[in-house]
C-alpha cells in the first residue's frame, strides 16, 4: 500500500462528466489499496473567467480581493469532486488551501510557500477517507489572509502535499500523456520518454514545454518528490521525473541502459526581442540598460551585443512578449540619458532549445543543431547555451519546420504519431 497524491489540471474537470471520469480513476486508485490525496485546479477556464470578471469592475482589482475571487475556483471543483466520490460510495473529505495547511508568504497572486502543515488531512487519511484539496491556494500567517501561488500553481500544490505526506509518488495529469521529445502539436512525431532528469525537464519547462510548471519540478527537484506526469484520458503509464539519486521505478522492465544525449526539444513563441540600437560602447552601458528594464519588472532571457565599430554597438535582448512594453516604456524614458539612438521591438520571433544532460559528456550536440538549421535554409538570429541546453532565437515563421528538422537530426522522430487528446497540454 502506497500514499499517492494526484493532481488533476483544469481541463480534467471541466464538466460534470470530466468530474465523474476523474472521481472513477480515484476511487479505483483506492480500490488497489492506496491512500489518497488529491490536488485538484478549478473547472476548465474558470479561473480566466474569474479574472475578466475581476478586470470588468475594477481597473486594477485589489490582490487581496483577487485571491479571495480566485481561490473560488478550486473550492468548487474540490466539493464536486468530493461529492462525485461520495456517490461511488467512498468517504472523501475536500479541504481548502488554510484547512490543509498550505503556509505561504504574503505575496498576493506569487505566493510561495513556507510551510505545509497538514494536520487535518493525516486525520483524514487515518479515517480511511481520500483527501481532496483545492490547489493553488494558500494561507499567510502575519495577515491571516488568503493567497493564490501564481498561474498553474496547483501543480505546486500537489508536490508540496507530496513532500509533506512523504508521499510515494506525485502523479500529475493532464490532458498528454506525458513528457514528449517534443511538443506533440508542434511535432507529430514527438515520442513519449519513459523518464526525464529533473534538471532537463527544468530547462524544458523554462524554455516553453507547457506539460509541467517550473516551480513544481524545482519544489520536486528540492524535496525529492517522485513526479509522474501522465494522461488522464487513457490508463497508459506516463513519464516519470526523476532527482538527484532517485531510482526509475520501471527500471527492472529493462529500460534503456545508455541515456541519449537529447532528451528534447522545447520550442517557445512567447518571446518578444528588444533592439537597442547605437548604444555608447563605454564600460557601464550594460548595466544602466539592464537595471532599467529590471525595473520595469521585464524577465530578460537571452542578451547579444554587436560588435562595434564606431564607438557604438547594438545590444538586443528577448524578454515574454507581456513584458515587452513596460521594457520598451522604461528605456524610452531613460534614452537621453543611458545615451543610444533608437529601439526597436519584434515579436515575431520564436525560440527553439534543444535539451540533454549528455551534451556535458558529448561534442558535436551544438554542430548538429546548426547543421540541421542550415540544411533547411533557416536563419539564427540569437544564440545562448547552458551547461544542458543550446537555443537560438529565429524567425516565428520558421520555428514550427526548425523543430520539426531538428527533431529528426537528432533521431528522436517515433514511429507513430503521438495521440493528442484535447486542450492545450494542460
Ligand atoms: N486554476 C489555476 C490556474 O488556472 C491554477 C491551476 O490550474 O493550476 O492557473
Ligand atoms: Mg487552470
Amino acid at each position: 500500500m502506497a500514499l499517492i497524491v494526484q493532481k488533476y489540471g483544469g481541463s480534467s474537470v471541466a464538466d460534470a462528466e470530466s468530474i465523474k471520469r476523474v472521481a472513477k480513476r480515484i476511487v479505483d486508485t483506492r480500490r488497489a489499496g492506496h491512500d489518497v490525496v488529491v490536488a485538484v485546479s478549478a473547472m476548465g477556464d474558470t479561473t480566466d473567467e474569474l479574472l475578466d470578471l475581476a478586470n470588468e469592475v475594477a481597473p486594477i482589482p485589489a490582490p487581496r480581493e483577487l485571491d479571495m475571487l480566485l481561490s473560488s475556483g478550486e473550492r468548487i471543483s474540490m466539493a464536486l469532486l468530493a461529492m462525485a466520490i461520495h456517490s461511488m460510495g467512498f468517504e472523501a473529505r475536500s479541504f481548502t488551501g488554510s484547512q490543509a495547511g498550505m503556509i505561504t508568504d504574503s505575496q498576493h497572486g506569487a505566493a510561495r510557500i513556507v510551510d505545509v502543515t497538514p494536520v487535518r488531512l493525516r486525520e483524514a487519511l487515518d479515517e480511511g477517507a481520500i483527501v481532496i484539496v483545492a490547489g493553488f491556494q494558500g494561507f499567510n500567517r502575519d495577515t491571516r489572509d488568503i493567497t493564490t501561488l501564481g498561474r498553474g500553481g496547483s501543480d505546486t500544490t500537489a508536490v508540496a502535499l507530496a513532500a509533506a505526506l512523504d508521499a510515494d509518488v506525485c502523479e500529475i495529469y493532464s490532458d498528454v500523456d506525458g513528457i514528449f521529445t517534443a511538443d506533440p502539436r508542434v511535432i507529430p512525431k514527438a515520442q513519449k520518454l519513459d523518464h526525464v532528469s529533473s534538471e532537463e525537464m527544468l530547462e524544458l519547462a523554462a524554455n516553453g514545454a507547457k506539460v509541467l510548471y517550473i516551480r513544481a519540478v524545482e519544489y520536486a527537484r528540492r524535496h525529492g518528490v517522485l513526479i509522474h506526469a501522465r494522461s488522464t484520458f487513457s490508463s497508459s503509464e506516463g513519464t516519470y521525473v526523476l532527482g538527484e539519486g532517485m531510482k526509475n521505478p520501471r527500471e527492472s522492465e529493462g529500460a534503456a541502459m545508455e541515456e541519449p544525449i537529447v532528451a528534447g526539444v522545447a520550442t517557445d513563441f512567447g518571446q518578444a526581442k528588444i533592439t537597442v540600437a547605437g548604444v555608447p560602447d563605454v564600460p557601464g552601458k550594460a548595466a544602466e540598460i539592464f537595471k532599467i528594464v529590471a525595473k520595469s519588472g521585464a524577465n530578460v532571457d537571452m542578451i547579444v551585443q554587436n560588435v562595434s565599430a564606431t564607438g557604438r554597438t547594438d545590444i538586443s535582448f528577448t524578454v515574454p512578449k507581456a513584458d515587452a512594453s513596460a521594457a520598451l516604456k522604461a528605456l524610452a524614458g531613460d534614452q537621453a540619458e543611458v545615451g543610444f539612438a533608437s529601439l526597436v521591438h519584434d515579436d515575431q520571433i520564436g525560440k527553439l532549445s534543444v535539451v540533454g544532460a549528455g551534451m556535458r559528456t558529448h561534442s558535436g550536440v551544438s554542430a548538429t543543431l546548426f547543421e540541421a538549421l542550415s540544411d533547411a535554409g533557416i536563419n539564427i538570429e540569437m544564440i545562448s547555451t547552458s551547461e544542458i541546453r543550446i537555443s537560438v532565437v529565429l524567425r516565428d515563421s520558421d520555428l514550427a519546420e526548425a523543430a520539426r528538422t531538428v527533431h529528426t537530426a537528432y533521431g528522436l522522430d517515433g514511429e507513430a504519431e503521438a495521440t493528442v487528446h484535447a486542450g492545450t497540454g494542460r
